[in-house]
């Protein structure tokens, strides 16, 4: 998607601190952390949101998040973690390509709003 940062981010075109990377997913660091810890998956392929998302992309997504449960050493995060996805304007989505927010590194509230 030609207007889409995450696409672009993605495809190289603007930088951003790349964490992990392999076919299906990207991810990198969010530039305004929100815990210790806050990392960003991105599937590689565009879509908004889960609404928008099909079959295919879903187990594609399923997968990713398989792959994560892998990898919390590596990431720093094997005291646990947060999985949060934001949509639509009641959620505060601000950016319109779907993604995974990770949060951890440390204790989190027990509240989710
Ligand atoms: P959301 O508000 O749920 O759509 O999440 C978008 C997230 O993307 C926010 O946490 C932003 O801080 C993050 N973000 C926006 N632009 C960038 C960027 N260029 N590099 C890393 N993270 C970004």
């Amino acid at each position: 998607m030609e207007n889409c940062i995450f696409c672009k981010i993605i495809n190289g075109d603007i930088p951003a601190q790349r964490v992990y990377e392999d076919d299906d997913m990207l991810i990198i660091k969010d530039v305004n952390p929100q815990a210790e810890i806050h990392l960003l998956l991105l599937p590689k392929e565009h879509y908004a949101d889960i609404e928008e998302m099909s079959d295919e992309q879903a187990q594609t997504l399923a997968r990713c998040i398989k792959k994560l449960s892998g990898m919390t050493k590596q990431l720093g995060l094997e005291e646990g973690f947060r999985l949060v996805s934001n949509k639509g304007k009641h959620g505060c989505q601000s950016v319109g390509h779907l993604h995974i927010h990770i949060l951890g590194g440390e204790q989190l509230g027990d509240r989710m709003a």
